[in-house]
């Protein structure tokens, strides 16, 4: 029987690994979900039915688990905004830490807190970073989503408390491991000071930080799900969490570059605390404003266009009108491609999903490096709802907080045109001197709305 219910996890492993492998193109993305899914699913039910040496007749409580976690995860997944995904697949990650901390939690109580030293050490760990990704992980949801400004939770001389409460969980780890067992206050203490280290190590990264925090603490919660599946013989499991810890590494490595920020930077230099507060540097200038038509008449004779998405463009829902003009202006002969910035929008991704919901095609889709190349000879550029990933004091002034993180670069490109309601700012809270610049023009409105505007122009053109 169990060779039978082997067979099927490692056809479940397949099924996994396939998915995931076509997540990597939008065009496949769709059917590498669903296998994903299959395989979750499948992997689900065999573990629930897998013949243990201590068969505990909890079915009931599993069922009611499935039920209830079922019914919360279908509505919470229609309900939820495209807007409000990020904070959405924070709070996801931080439950999945949650699981792995109380399967560590689970074992302590079955095994009297007592073990060998290899044992305890894996579990006393994994214990840790599963309340780590879980409390930092909340942090997180309540910063995306807005609920915590980065200056709630201000706790003085951070990198010093953290570094310290560091150094004590895996002292305390060694310890308790050498000793062989933990009393209820020890194992209570430990729990503890997993909970709190897990907000004190997220509370102060903030700003423009917050894509690569997000990326580990994905990253974290794999390295406890793959342990996991190690102490529950759970294979499927610890090839899920191996890859999702393997690739949320490689991520957060990619998005430290596409910051141009260390990791040690992120975690200790703190975004954040080093200058919260600090408010926005005022920048002297004139804002000019530019009429749906003159912009119609514009885009029409022109050649080269770019599109930067931003997060306004997520918050608009302007994904579908964006690619109905590209469609205009591709029939009047003008070129037109997406300069996409890495951390655009709120989750790594965030464009190319919204865009690929839209039906634009992945070739018009371009990279960093592409897009400065495309932009330094644009005719005309419609930043529609970016902000920080434009803002050119990353390039131009060595005391801006995102002083060195790699922008798109419209110093040279003809005309700029940006789409946004107001003066707001964006994640990051500071000024963009980009508006104020020669080449630049503003269009005050909804992005949906003006872009709506502009196609009906151009309809008539
Ligand atoms: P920003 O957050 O810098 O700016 C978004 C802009 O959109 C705002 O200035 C806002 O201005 C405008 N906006 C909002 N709603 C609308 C609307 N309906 N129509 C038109 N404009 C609108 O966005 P970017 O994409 O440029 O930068 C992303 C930021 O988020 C970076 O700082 C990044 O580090 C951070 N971040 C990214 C994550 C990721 O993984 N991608 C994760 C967490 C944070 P106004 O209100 O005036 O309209």
């Amino acid at each position: 029987m169990t060779v039978f219910f082997d067979i099927l996890l490692f056809i479940s492993s397949i099924l996994l690994i396939v998915g995931l492998r076509k997540l990597s193109h939008p065009e496949s993305a769709n059917n590498g979900n669903i296998l994903a899914a299959i395989s979750v699913g499948l992997g689900i039910i065999v573990s629930i039915f897998y013949p243990m040496e201590t068969q505990n007749n909890n079915y009931l409580f599993i069922a009611l688990g499935i039920i209830i976690g079922g019914i919360i995860g279908l509505i919470a997944a229609k309900k939820v905004a495209m807007t409000a995904m990020p904070e959405m697949v924070s709070l996801f990650n931080g439950f999945g830490g949650f699981s792995a901390a109380l399967i560590s939690l689970i074992w302590l109580i079955n095994h009297n807190s007592s073990g060998g030293y290899a044992d305890l050490s894996v579990v006393l760990f994994n214990l840790f970073l599963g309340f780590v990704a879980f409390t930092g992980s909340m942090v997180a949801f309540g910063k995306l989503s807005g609920k915590l400004k980065d200056n709630h939770l201000k706790i003085p001389y951070a990198s010093i408390v953290n570094i310290t409460l560091l150094i004590l969980a895996v002292v305390l780890i060694g310890v308790f491991a050498y000793q062989g067992k933990l009393t209820h206050v020890h194992l209570i203490l430990f729990t503890v000071l997993s909970i709190i280290y897990g907000v004190t190590f997220v509370a102060p990264i903030g700003g423009a930080d917050m894509p690569v925090v997000i990326s580990l603490l994905n990253s974290l919660t794999g390295i406890t799900a793959a342990i996991s599946g190690v102490m529950t013989d759970n294979k499927l499991m610890l090839l899920g969490g191996i890859l999702v810890g393997s690739s949320g590494i490689i991520l957060t490595l990619l998005m430290c570059v596409a910051m141009n920020r260390s990791l040690v930077a992120v975690l200790f230099g703190s975004f954040s605390s080093a200058k919260a507060g600090e408010t926005a540097n005022s920048v002297n200038g004139v804002i000019k404003e530019i009429s749906v038509s003159d912009l119609a008449i514009q885009l029409a004779y022109t050649e080269r266009v770019a599109i930067i998405p931003g997060y306004g463009m997520a918050v608009a829902q302007a994904q579908k009108i964006v690619k109905d003009v590209e469609n205009l202006l591709a029939s009047k002969g003008v070129e037109l491609k997406y300069t996409i910035h890495p951390v655009a929008g709120r989750m790594p991704g965030h464009m190319n999903v919204l865009l690929a919901e839209a039906n634009v095609n992945y070739d018009k889709l371009l990279d960093l490096e592409e897009s400065n190349e495309y932009l330094s000879s644009t005719d005309v550029a419609i930043v529609v709802g970016a902000n920080d990933v434009v803002n050119p004091s990353a390039k131009e002034d060595p005391s801006s907080k995102i002083y060195g993180m790699p922008i798109l670069d419209l110093s040279q490109t003809k005309n700029v045109v940006v789409l946004k309601r107001g003066m707001n700012p964006g994640y990051a809270g500071i000024e963009n001197p980009l508006f104020f610049k020669d080449n630049t023009k503003m269009l005050f409105s909804d992005a949906k709305k003006s872009l709506e505007s502009i196609l009906s122009e151009l309809k008539q053109l």
